[in-house]
């Protein structure tokens, strides 16, 4: 017998399709940057671009005209790294730890460099090395997360020597309450952004992200960094964008029953149908980033009738009250709407009582995915990618 191809096993165990319109996120990186016209346009790709898949992602944001990435973790830009030419910036917003310094400058990724003792570390490496290394400052300038502190910067003011052998490309800080338009932390923090900032001359500025961006034109400064608009969702709740959805979800019938009042609904037994109902059950639960603060709140659409989830959320599956359908409407293998036209995923978000970023970072390995109008990128002479050593890259550096 031949061996299944992997075709086609997932064709037949897929439980969910989760569809990434890739050429929504193009749409939006265009329409973020036209927004934000006298900015330059980076995106955070951080968590495999938000869970998409970065190397979907990043091609196409390429293409897009973007230059400059974000990612948290060190694994992260190595694995971007071998996905882009070399005239794609890498910033690593966790910082330089302790021995990431020699194969961070072998690798060409840029640290955004969070405290004192990591610049002189960086400074060291550049020393070492005999030539200038590239990095960017982030100022902790009211999160109190990442950066460096007031005190730091006054060491700094007084001597500018630990930056030396490095190339500051751009001094950057990150908003707290940007999601909240009205907050006064956003001026506060603009405030104290814009002194810090001075004391390292004229360099660039990068201090918004999503919610930044749509503060108005006084944050938008040299640099952006977006991530979660790109995916399609308005930083700021209710604010009409022109935005498009990148994500689809959708999970397989896998039972349905006609139960009579008075029977109890899924784990915990904590449901008790109160009239005669009807039960789909589908194949996706909280192993699949649906959370289990579902239970008994949440709901799936199908022909864009509600179905709200009567019972707990298991591991791998949920159970829909489907008793709004006609009898027989809803077939085994039929697809359910989890996120899509009649539920956007800040609906599910908030159903959960969460927020869209931790739903679209948990979706789950297990869907079958389905990207739309992805690209490659064209690379010209100018533009080779960098010889990195194969060894040194995991493609799976990203799950
Ligand atoms: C994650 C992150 C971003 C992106 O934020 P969004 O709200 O997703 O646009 C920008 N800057 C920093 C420092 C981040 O950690």
């Amino acid at each position: 017998m031949n061996a299944a191809s992997e075709q086609q096993i997932e064709d037949v165990t897929s439980n969910g399709l989760l569809t990434i319109d890739i050429g929504a996120l193009r749409h939006n990186y265009i329409t973020l940057q036209s927004l934000a016209p006298t900015a330059e346009l980076a995106a955070v790709v951080k968590a495999n671009a938000y869970g998409i898949g970065a190397d979907k992602a990043a091609p196409a944001l390429y293409n897009a005209g973007c230059r400059l990435y974000f990612v948290a973790l060190f694994h992260e830009a190595i694995a971007l790294r071998n996905l882009l030419p070399r005239d794609a910036l890498v910033y690593v917003l966790n910082g330089l730890l302790p021995s990431q310094e020699q194969l961070c400058a072998q690798l060409e990724i840029r640290p955004v460099l969070n405290s004192i003792a990591q610049i002189n570390r960086w400074n060291a490496q550049a020393q070492a090395l005999g030539r200038k290394l590239h990095a960017a400052v982030q100022i902790d300038s009211g999160m109190s997360r990442l950066g460096l502190s007031a005190q730091e910067l006054e060491t700094l003011k007084s001597s500018l020597d630990p930056l030396n052998q490095l190339e500051i490309d751009f001094v950057m800080s990150h908003l707290a309450c940007a999601d909240e338009p009205d907050h006064p932390q956003n001026a506060g923090q603009h405030e104290n952004f814009k002194t810090a900032a001075s004391v390292f001359g004229n360099v660039k500025q990068c201090f918004s992200n999503s919610g930044g961006l749509f503060l108005g034109e006084v944050f938008h400064k040299s640099i952006i960094r977006p991530g979660i608009s790109l995916y399609g969702v308005s930083p700021v709740r209710g604010l009409q964008t022109a935005l498009k959805s990148v994500v689809a979800l959708n999970a397989s019938v896998i039972q349905t029953r006609r139960v009579k009042a008075g029977t109890t609904i899924g784990y915990g037994a904590n449901f008790v149908a109160p009239t005669d109902m009807t039960l789909a059950t589908i194949a996706a639960g909280y192993a699949d980033g649906l959370p289990r603060s579902l239970s008994n709140r949440g709901a799936a659409y199908f022909k864009g009738k509600r179905l709200p989830i009567v019972g707990r959320v298991s591991m791998d599956s949920i159970i829909l009250d489907v008793s709004t359908l006609n009898d027989d409407e809803l077939q085994l293998g039929d697809m359910v709407e989890l996120i899509g036209p009649n539920q956007s995923l800040d609906d599910l978000a908030d159903a959960a009582g969460t927020i869209a970023y931790e739903i679209l970072t948990s979706l789950g390995k297990r869907y079958k995915r389905q990207y739309l109008g992805t690209e490659t990128i064209n690379l010209t002479n100018e533009q080779s990618a960098l010889p990195l050593a194969k060894s040194t890259l995991s493609a799976s550096a990203f799950q």
